[in-house]
């Protein structure tokens, strides 16, 4: 299985990962912020992850690791 990581203190928010995801798995916290004060990125079923790595290669940032 891929393993997808995300170093959520160095999110800004910005959503992008999300809108590529075509598994639909990754969303902003909605609660909870991190170290930024932002809304982060996170995974919701590792599981369905196919290992793409849209989301890493979309991420401005480089936010996003992802090892197939
Ligand atoms: S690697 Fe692909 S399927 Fe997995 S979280 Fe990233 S965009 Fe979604
Ligand atoms: S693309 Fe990068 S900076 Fe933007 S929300 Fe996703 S992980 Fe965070």
């Amino acid at each position: 299985m891929p393993k997808v990581t995300i170093d959520s203190n160095a999110c800004k928010g910005c959503g992008l990962c999300v809108s590529v995801c075509p598994k639909k798995i990754l969303r902003m916290s909605e609660e909870k912020m991190n170290k930024k004060g932002m809304h982060y990125a996170e995974m919701t079923d590792e599981e369905k992850c196919i290992g793409c790595a849209f989301c890493a290669m979309m991420c401005p940032d480089c936010v996003i690791r992802v090892e197939r």
